[in-house]
């Protein structure tokens, strides 16, 4: 995050600046991963206060914001804690690559093309 405002009623605005970006609607930033993280980890360090998000453009001044609720946020820390298990459990050595549309356009393509089980004729079919 670019920066975070506190405003007199006690509210705690996440604002994020984006250089590259004409426009931005409500639903973008309700729907942006980092946001949801920054309010997740703000409301959690303030619980107290209410935390919302406004995404800048600013090549065109439009700027949007969105503010995720009690049950949004529950459910991203648990699709978070899922995920970062996942991430921290995961046997990888033993996870054998599969052949998928986007190998064609990956850089680990001659890796996975080494693994026995990595059939490289399905890349033609996924
Ligand atoms: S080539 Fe890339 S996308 Fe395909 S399985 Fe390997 S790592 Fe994944």
């Amino acid at each position: 995050m670019d920066r975070i405002a506190e405003h007199p009623d006690g509210s705690l605005e996440i604002v994020d600046y984006k250089s590259g970006r004409q426009t931005v609607t409500e639903e973008d930033v309700a729907s942006d991963l980092a946001m949801g993280c920054y309010q997740l980890l703000v409301r959690h360090k303030h619980p107290d206060r209410r935390v919302f998000a406004t995404i800048h453009a600013l090549r065109t001044g439009d700027e949007a914001s969105a503010e995720l609720d009690d049950a949004s946020l529950a459910e991203l820390r648990a699709d978070l804690q899922f995920i970062g298990t996942e991430i921290l459990n995961r046997d990888y050595p033993n996870v054998a690559p599969i052949p998928k549309r986007l190998c064609s356009g990956c850089d680990f393509l001659p890796l996975c093309r080494k693994h026995p089980d990595f059939d490289a004729g399905l890349l033609e079919d996924a």
